[in-house]
C-alpha cells in the first residue's frame, strides 16, 4: 500500500468495497485520478457502490475490461491508519474485510455532496390545540431536538404522520429552518481549568500527560474505586491531547451513555464533545462520521463502535469502566473493544486509558507483565464505603436438604420485604444443578473432555459441560455402577434455587436473570430495566447481574455459594463475584440505604474470600490468576469459540461434527477441540445455535489455523459461521 501515493487518471487501482467478495476490486483511476484511501463510487455489476481506494491494482485482469471508478466522494481519505488497523481487527477476529469495512462507514449518506437541508425544531409558538400525537413531537425536540430534526425522522422518533409535525409548524410550536449539512463542531477549549486535583490525582494525571506529549503509542490502567477522581484524571489527560491538537475518543459502556457526562464534558471544555451510538440521529451520525474525519469534531463520546470512527488524528482513547462486559460485541463482527482500543491506538501512536474499579484479570495481568502501565487513585473522593461484608458460614448453619439459603441470609432477605428493597441472590451457576451423583456408588457424571462435572438443565432437560460446552441427555443409570434410578441432582443452579426462593417467599416477587432464559439480549435487558425500576422484590442471578447494572433499590447482596469461584469450573467465575462483590461497595455509597454483602461459604479462611472480605484486592488477583495459569485459560491460553447458526439444529449438528471430525489444522498447534454442543444462547431469533469450543497454548498461531481448518468445508446455504476469539460468555 502506497504511503502517500497519488493515482493519476486511468492507473490501476484495487478498491475495497463492503459487498461480499472477499478481496479488493481492480478499477481504473477517474478522470483527476485520487488519492489512496480516497471514498469512491464504482460499478458493481448493474449497481453502483461505496468502496475505498485500498492501493495500487493486482492486474492479472484484463485491462481492456477493467472498469473505471465514477467519482470520488467528498470526504476525507481514509487514513493509512485505519485501513491497516481493519487489516489486523479483521485477521484477529477473522473477519472478512468487506465486513471490517462496513464497521468503519456505518453513516448514512456519505456520498451526497454537502447542502442545505430543511430541518425543524422547537419553535415559540403553542398549537391551538394539543393531541397525544402533538405532545409526542415535542417532547422528541424538548428532549433530543437542540440540533434539529429532518422532517421524516422527526415523524418517525415521535410515531406520528410527516402531517402532524407540519401542522405544528403552521402554529409555529415547530420551526422549520435552513441548516447546512454537516457543520462543524464547536472547538473544545483546553485551555480552560479543571478541578484543583488531589496530589494522587495530579501524579496521575502528569504520567499520563508526559505519555501523550511522547507522541507514541502506551496503554495506561487507571485503578480506583468509584468516586476516587478517575473522570477527573482521564478528562486531564484529554485536554493535553487537545492542547496538542489532536483528537480524543471515550468509551463508555452503552448504559452509561448518559446525559450526565456529556454536561460534565461541556462544563470541562466549554462545549459538547461528538456523540456516536445507538440513540443518535442518523444526520448527527453522518456530521460527526464526515467532521471527525475532517478535524471539524475535537473529542467524541461513544459506545464501542466509535472505534472505527475515520479520526483525522486520534491522540487518546479512554475505554471507561473497562471490564464491562458489553465492550464485547456478541453480534456480527465479534470483537473486543478494549482489545480493539489498544490495537487502534497502536497503529495511530496513541494513548489508551483503561479506567476501572475493577479491572479485568487481562488488565491486571498486563500491567503486571509491564505491558500497561498502572496507576492507582486512594479513595478521596465522594463515597467509597464498602458496604457491610461478612462470611455466613455455612458449617454453622441449620439448612434442611436441598435448601440453599442459610436461615442467617433467609432472615436478611425477609428484613427487606415489604420495605421497597431489593435483595440479590448471586448464583454464578445455570440450569438446576451442578451435579448428578449416583446414591448407590458416589459416582460423579463427568465430562468426557473436561474435568468439569456435567451440570444438568432442566429447562432443556440435558447435562452440560459448562468448561466446553458438551451435553447428553441426562442417563437413566449410572454410567460407572450401572444402577437404575439412584442418580440425584447435588447442589444448586439458579432454577433450583427459584423453586426454593417461591416456596420459602411466596410472596415475593421474583425474577430469575440468566442468560439462558431469555430469547434475546432486547428480552434481557427489558427485564433488567424493570428490575431497576423496582419490579422484583428478589432477584435471582448469574454473572449477567455483574455487569455493571445500577439497581438503586438493591441493598442486600447473598451470594449463594462463594466457594463456587474457587473451583474453577467456571472460566471467570470467581472474576466476576470478585467484581460484583466491589460494585456493590460502589453502588452502596450511592444509594441513600447502606447496603450489605453476605457471602455463604464452607471455606471462610479461604484465601479468595478473605480476600473478598478484607478487599485485598492484589491478594485476590494474584490468587486469580495463579490458577488461571494452572488451568492453562485465558490469559494464559488462548480460546476461541465457533458458532453455527441455522434453522435446522440437525444440521447444524451434522456440519458441527464434520469439522470437528476434521480438526488436523488445529491439532498440528496443539490446540484442543470440544463440542459441537448447544450455544449458551441456544436459539437467537428463531435461528439454534451450536457451539465448537477450541482451546489452545497462549503462544500458539490460532487464528491461522482456524482459517486454514474452516476453509476445508463449506457451509450449506442457510447455516453461518461466526468466530469468537476469546470468547466472553460461558455461562
Ligand atoms: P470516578 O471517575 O473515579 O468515579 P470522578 O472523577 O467522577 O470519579 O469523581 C467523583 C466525584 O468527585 C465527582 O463529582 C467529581 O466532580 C469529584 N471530584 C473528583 N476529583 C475532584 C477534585 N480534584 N476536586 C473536586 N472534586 C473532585
Ligand atoms: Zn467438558
Amino acid at each position: 500500500m502506497a504511503e502517500t501515493g497519488y493515482f493519476e487518471a486511468g492507473e490501476r487501482v484495487a478498491v475495497l468495497t463492503a459487498e461480499p467478495i472477499g478481496r479488493p476490486l481492480d478499477y481504473r483511476a477517474p478522470e483527476g485520478g485520487c488519492f489512496p484511501g480516497a471514498f469512491v463510487e464504482v460499478p458493481l455489476g448493474p449497481r453502483k457502490v461505496l468502496g475505498v481506494v485500498w492501493g495500487p491494482g493486482e492486474g492479472g485482469f484484463d485491462a481492456a475490461k477493467l472498469r473505471s471508478v465514477i467519482r470520488v466522494l467528498d470526504a476525507a481519505p481514509m487514513r493509512e491508519e485505519l485501513r491497516t488497523f481493519l487489516v489486523r481487527a479483521g485477521e484477529y477476529t477473522l473477519t472478512p474485510l468487506p465486513q471490517m469495512l462496513r464497521l468503519a462507514t456505518r453513516a448514512p449518506g456519505l456520498g451526497e455532496a454537502p447542502g442545505m437541508r430543511k430541518i425543524y425544531r422547537l419553535g415559540q409558538g403553542e398549537p391551538a390545540r394539543m393531541t397525544d400525537a402533538r405532545t409526542r413531537v415535542l417532547e422528541v425536540l424538548r428532549e433530543h431536538g437542540g440540533a434539529g430534526f429532518m422532517l421524516g425522522e422527526l415523524a418517525h422518533l415521535a410515531g406520528v404522520t410527516t402531517q402532524v409535525v407540519k401542522g405544528l409548524v403552521a402554529s409555529g410550536a415547530v420551526e422549520e429552518g435552513e441548516s447546512p449539512r454537516d457543520l462543524p463542531f464547536p472547538r473544545m477549549d483546553a485551555r480552560l481549568a479543571g478541578k484543583d486535583l488531589s496530589p494522587d490525582q495530579a501524579a496521575a494525571a502528569a504520567r499520563l500527560n508526559a505519555a501523550i506529549r511522547s507522541g507514541g503509542y502506551g496503554t495506561t490502567l487507571l485503578k480506583g474505586v468509584t468516586g476516587s477522581g478517575k473522570t477527573e484524571v482521564y478528562l486531564e489527560a484529554v485536554a493535553e491531547c487537545l492542547a496538542q491538537g489532536r483528537q480524543a475518543l471515550v468509551l463508555l459502556p452503552e448504559i452509561a451513555l448518559t446525559q450526565e457526562f456529556l454536561t460534565r464534558v461541556e462544563a470541562r471544555f466549554g462545549a459538547r464533545p461528538g456523540e456516536w451510538h445507538s440513540g443518535v440521529t442518523l444526520t448527527e451520525r453522518r456530521r460527526l462520521w464526515r467532521m471527525v474525519g475532517e478535524g471539524g469534531c475535537d473529542m467524541v463520546v461513544g459506545a464501542r463502535s466509535a472505534l472505527f470512527l475515520p479520526f483525522r488524528d486520534l491522540g487518546l482513547i479512554v475505554v471507561d469502566e473497562e471490564h464491562d462486559t458489553s465492550y464485547k460485541q456478541e453480534e456480527g463482527v465479534l470483537y473486543h473493544a478494549r482489545d480493539m482500543a489498544v490495537l487502534r491506538a497502536s497503529q495511530c501512536s496513541a494513548q489508551v486509558v483503561l479506567a476501572s474499579a475493577t479491572p479485568s484479570l487481562e488488565s491486571w495481568v498486563n500491567a503486571e507483565a509491564g505491558k500497561y502501565t498502572r496507576l492507582d487513585l486512594a479513595a478521596r473522593f465522594g463515597v467509597s464505603e464498602l458496604p457491610e461484608m461478612a462470611a455466613i458460614d455455612l458449617r454453622g448453619e441449620k439448612m434442611a436438604a436441598n435448601q440453599w439459603i442459610s436461615p442467617s441470609l433467609a432472615e436478611a432477605v425477609t428484613a427487606r420485604l415489604g420495605t421497597g428493597e431489593q435483595s440479590l441472590l448471586f448464583l454464578n451457576r445455570r440450569g438446576f444443578a451442578p451435579v448428578t451423583i449416583c446414591r448407590a456408588c458416589g459416582h460423579q457424571i463427568g465430562c468426557d473432555h473436561c474435568d468439569a462435572r456435567m451440570v444438568e438443565h432442566r429447562f432443556q432437560k440435558r447435562l452440560v459441560c459448562h468448561q466446553c460446552g458438551e451435553t447428553k441427555p441426562i442417563p437413566t443409570a449410572c454410567p460407572s455402577c450401572h444402577v437404575e434410578g439412584k442418580l440425584a441432582p447435588v447442589g444448586p443452579g439458579v432454577e433450583r434455587l427459584a423453586e426454593e426462593v417461591s416456596e420459602r417467599f411466596p410472596e415475593a416477587r421474583l425474577s430469575v436473570l440468566s442468560s439462558d432464559l431469555f430469547g434475546s439480549a432486547r428480552a434481557l435487558k427489558e427485564a433488567i430495566g424493570a428490575i431497576a425500576q423496582g419490579a422484583a422484590d428478589i432477584i435471582i442471578g448469574t454473572q449477567i447481574v455483574a455487569k455493571g447494572h445500577n439497581f438503586p433499590h438493591l441493598t442486600l447482596v447473598g451470594v449463594i455459594d462463594a466457594d463456587l469461584g474457587l473451583q474453577g469450573s467456571d472460566l471467570r467465575a470467581a472474576e466476576r463475584t470478585f467484581q460484583l462483590m466491589r460494585q456493590v461497595a460502589g453502588r452502596a455509597g450511592r444509594a441513600e440505604k447502606p447496603g450489605m454483602a453476605l457471602l455463604q461459604t464452607h471455606q471462610p479462611e479461604h484465601p479468595v474470600i478473605r480476600a473478598i472480605l478484607g478487599g485485598d484486592e492484589e491478594g485476590f488477583w494474584r490468587a486469580e490468576a495463579e490458577s488461571r495459569r494452572a488451568m492453562g485459560v485465558p490469559p494464559y491460553g488462548r480460546m476461541a469459540g465457533i458458532i453455527l447458526s441455522g434453522p435446522d439444529v440437525a444440521q447444524l449438528f451434522e456440519f458441527g461434527g464434520e469439522l470437528a471430525r476434521r480438526a488436523e489444522p488445529l491439532r498440528r498447534i496443539g490446540a484442543e477441540i470440544f463440542g459441537p454442543a448447544p450455544a449458551p444462547i441456544a436459539r437467537v431469533r428463531g435461528r439454534h445455535r451450536v457451539r465448537l469450543l477450541i482451546k489452545a497454548a497462549k503462544g500458539a498461531p490460532l487464528q491461522a489455523a482456524l482459517a486454514q481448518w474452516l476453509a476445508q468445508l463449506r457451509a450449506p446455504n442457510n447455516l453461518r459461521v461466526a468466530v469468537d476469539i476469546d470468547p466472553q460468555s460461558f455461562l
